[in-house]
């Protein structure tokens, strides 16, 4: 029922019934929350009666009662939204003290200080988040704790623990002067009223900055809510028999079956995950508490059972009683969600279907993602360890603000945020930024859980790093960095290095370059199993888009079936050919084109050998020439007069014909295969350079099949695409007379212009096949320019107009459904017309879960999506 009760709601429900130690509680359903939130912040009618009911039974089960002068029931307040948002909403504990029943639990437990701090602690959160006491700087510290550093000055002690309870009853009175001169209210004593009070901030927080972020981030709807949790308290801060603390049942960073967390001693659950105090490896707790560790791992094992997942779980010791707070499927680094289902597999906990779903098909990438180049590593100055929390090596300048984060990678530069502690105040910088490194706050940290989602490197708790953001200096031991300076982590060991570390390619890419036997890498191997699992329930295709033999060897070394698309005027950026492409298209006549494409010509042939040998008999697109001309024309004089120089003519000739040349919006000027019916002979020349090198390759002393699909970019009218085909079929046949040999080959185009998909009955006339350009179909069908959209499409995310940036993932609504009419409308003219997709998308899970509903042949993507391409694609075969 985590729809309605949330995700907490249901799994502390869920535990409660398999017989797991759980507090006694209620859930207020995510449909009040929806409820509130329409209805001016009021409360469906009926529900107050059903609260006092439940409360009532929750007293009846604790023998405790609400407000209570001499055995006064406590109460948390959670959030719980039917996804999990670690930290980005509100949550308050010890509801239910107020002047009376705090002098019944001193009495109760016999501990007047606990009770008091108790009380501190209800005040300053119940103010904080229900009565907004709080700075709205991140460099000022919070009103509550400056009035807490003043009283512990007063009275000489360094920690909080050493006020007494005097000085915590003299903090209360002073806590509640703050509250009245804040807010010009007085602190609530009565019960329901806190309880009101919080319930309201808990549905109000679904709607604070962190959480809409969040919620954008990972796309999820803002109308689902959040539920609200209310239970009785546990106290883990009630001494040395208690604790409290947070396992996986498995380790998150790496997915390595063992009992992983940690806990702190008398504490509330609070001091863990906020990181303040830096807790213990629950393998301590053996030793402290031998008891409640044993419980724990027998929980830790039946929850795996029940759940069937790796488990994220909260716990507290109360005076040696085990109570769980918490269960959820536990977040996971790619490398850790690969392990932890292959795994699971050979547990027979899940089978291979399962474990093919669960593993978000973007992790994948993570298995490719760059370590330390080791023989770099040993010159470098390690200055630091810390927790590794986020796997993964990264480089980049200290910065120790999100805002300063976000301003130097908006520039190119990368980034390494460092704070003290994170909030999820830091989430934008965090997605900024290419590591995070804290000196304060463990593994379990939000941090630590928000980085490892993001597959961002992370190191946490590094103690002996010293970190000022007044003086925006960082130091450890004698090494004394500043803002701006380089740092490297090391997210897999912790390691902390000054200076810039080159990185070097995963385990998976060195095996597939031949540098790293297969058999010594155990991530190669679960890598090599999920893909084989993939393609074994994949129906689509996945193709790359490659221009180079090495981009091409690389892509099939990761499964890629064939070229999706071969951008021919990416061969021409290099060396001298770019001065030829230039002259070609600087010609003013047909006998000048003539000239360069001769000398183009030879590169062409030579790249399509390459090509052709690279892809071993696999289907090589190769799309004609596609050059906005802008891309290519000489923009500054040095590039000018080397191109003068070059062709033997003078630089103010080459300046007239570049102004000449001069589109307005060139991206919807002289491109695709409008350049190739005005110049027929460049077409002619691709052509040719094609099928000469085919005929090459199958006439070689060891002959490769070929099988080229040539592509014609940008068509929009039926008669562009019967020009240029024509062209096409003279010259194979041209060339297979000349050669004495038969060439398989195809001639489609690119479907990327609405006109295409809508007259794509008429255009499979003549196309052998479709590739959409879902690029350019973006940019035409929505009039958003491809490059420059940046300037209004984050407002646009933030106003939900289009909830993911279109270039990125398919607008299915509107593009998709041009595509779904480009496909229909081909196969109905040729039934088996083959349908393709090669524009960005193709690599984007979403999107290609999309394309497999709308049944093309294949998606085409770069080398390194093609893993995460055929893993999306084998998820979507299994969800339909
Ligand atoms: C496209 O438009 O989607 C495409 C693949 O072509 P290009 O990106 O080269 O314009
Ligand atoms: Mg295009």
């Amino acid at each position: 029922m985590r729809e309605l009760l949330g995700g907490k709601g249901a799994n502390l429900a869920e535990m409660a019934r398999i017989g797991l130690p759980v507090p006694p509680g209620f859930t207020i359903t995510t449909d009040v929350c929806t409820y509130f939130t329409a209805n001016k912040k009021s409360f469906p009618s009926g529900m107050d009666k059903q609260v006092r009911q439940a409360v009532v039974t929750m007293e009846k089960q604790t023998g405790k009662k609400f407000g209570d002068l001499k055995n006064p029931l406590l109460l948390s307040i959670r959030s719980g939204a039917r996804d999990s948002m670690p930290g980005m909403m509100d949550t308050i504990l010890n509801l239910g003290l107020n002047d009376n029943s705090v002098k019944g639990l001193a009495e109760l437990t016999g501990n007047a200080r606990f009770a008091y701090d108790c009380y501190r602690r209800f005040i300053q959160m119940y103010g904080d988040v229900v009565m907004g006491v709080q700075s709205h700087d991140e460099h000022e510290e919070e009103p509550f704790e400056e009035v807490m550093a003043k009283l512990k000055k007063e009275r000489k002690v360094v920690e909080d623990n050493d006020l007494t309870a005097e000085d915590l009853q003299e903090l209360i009175k002073r806590y509640k002067t703050l509250v009245k001169k804040f807010t010009g209210k007085t602190f609530p004593e009565d019960v329901y009223e806190q309880l009101y009070g919080a319930v309201s901030a808990v549905f109000g927080s679904w709607d604070n900055e962190r959480a809409i972020i969040y919620r954008q981030k990972y796309n999820i709807p803002h109308e689902w809510g959040t539920a609200v949790n209310v239970q009785a308290m546990v106290f883990g801060n009630m001494g040395d028999t208690s604790a409290t603390g947070v396992a996986f049942t498995r380790d998150p960073a790496n997915g390595e079956k063992v009992f992983y967390g940690e806990y702190l001693i008398n504490a509330q659950g609070e001091d863990v995950v906020a990181g303040v105090r830096t807790p213990k490896p629950i393998a301590q707790l053996a030793d402290e508490m031998p008891k409640s560790h044993k419980e724990l791992d027998a929980v830790r094992k039946k929850l795996e059972r029940h759940f069937k997942d790796m488990q994220d779980f909260e716990f507290t010791i109360e005076d040696n009683k085990l109570y769980m707070l918490q269960t959820r499927n536990g977040k996971r680094t790619g490398l850790a969600a690969v392990r932890i289902a292959c795994e699971m597999v050979n547990e027979k906990l899940i089978n291979n279907k399962t474990a093919v779903s669960r593993i978000p098909a973007e992790s994948i990438s993570s298995l490719l993602v760059p370590v330390f180049d080791t023989t770099k590593l040993k010159n470098a100055k390690k200055i630091s360890t810390g927790l590794p929390a986020g796997p993964g090596a990264a480089t980049g300048k200290i910065v120790f603000s999100a805002a300063r984060a976000e301003e130097i990678s908006a520039k190119g530069i990368k980034a390494i945020l460092c704070r003290v502690e994170t909030s999820p105040e830091d989430l934008r910088g965090m997605i900024a930024s290419e590591g995070i490194l804290t000196s304060r706050g463990g593994v379990s940290s939000h941090a630590a859980l928000v980085a490892r989602q993001m597959g961002k490197v992370c190191v946490c708790g590094a103690n002996g790093v010293v970190i000022n953001y007044a003086r925006k200096t960082l130091s450890a031991g004698n090494a004394h960095l500043k803002e701006g300076d380089y740092i490297s982590i090391d997210g897999t060991t912790g390691d902390i290095f000054a200076g810039q570390v080159d990185t070097a390619p995963s385990e998976v890419n060195q095996v597939l370059a031949g540098k790293l036997k297969p058999a010594k890498s155990y991530t190669y191997q679960m890598f090599e199993t999920i893909m084989q699992w993939a393609d074994k329930y994949r129906k689509l295709g996945v193709r790359t888009n490659a221009d180079t033999p090495e981009q091409s060897q690389m892509a099939v070394a990761l499964g890629a079936e064939g070229i999706g698309l071969c951008r021919t005027e990416h061969m021409f950026f290099e060396g001298d050919r770019i001065n030829y492409m230039r002259q070609m298209i600087l010609a003013t006549n047909t006998k000048e084109r003539k000239a360069a494409l001769k000398k183009l010509l030879p590169y062409q042939r030579k790249d399509f050998t390459g090509l052709f040998k690279a892809m071993a008999g696999r289907p090589v697109t190769v799309r004609l020439l596609d050059p906005p001309l802008h891309e290519f024309l000489p923009h500054d004089d040095a590039t000018r007069r080397d191109l003068a120089e070059v062709l033997g003519v003078s630089p103010e000739i080459i300046s007239e014909r570049v102004k000449a040349l001069h589109e307005e919006n060139p991206m919807l000027g002289h491109r695709g295969c409008r350049l190739g019916i005005s110049y027929p002979e460049v077409t002619e020349m691709q052509a040719r350079a094609i099928f000469e090198a085919a005929a090459t390759v199958l006439k070689a002393k060891k002959p490769i099949d070929v099988f080229p699909e040539i592509m014609v970019p940008l068509v929009g009218f039926e008669k562009e695409l019967k020009l240029q085909v024509d062209v096409i079929h003279r010259v194979a046949s041209e060339v297979m007379e000349a050669k004495g040999v038969k060439i398989k080959y195809m001639v489609g185009t690119m479907i990327e212009i609405p006109r295409a998909a809508i007259r794509a009955e008429k255009i499979a006339e003549t196309a052998e096949f479709f590739s959409f350009g879902t690029n350019d179909l973006t940019q035409t069908t929505l009039g958003m320019s491809r490059d420059d959209s940046g300037t209004f499409l984050p407002l646009y995310k933030d106003l939900d107009i289009i909830p993911q940036n279109p270039f990125a993932t398919i607008d299915q609504a509107g593009v998709g459904e041009l595509v779904q009419i480009g496909a229909e409308r081909g196969r109905a003219t040729r039934k088996n017309i083959k349908l393709g997709i090669c524009g960005e998308h193709g690599g984007d899970p979403t999107s290609v879960k999309f394309f497999h509903k709308a049944g093309l042949n294949y998606v085409s993507c770069s080398p390194p999506r093609v893993p995460v391409a055929r893993l999306a694609a084998a998820q979507a075969a299994l969800e339909s």
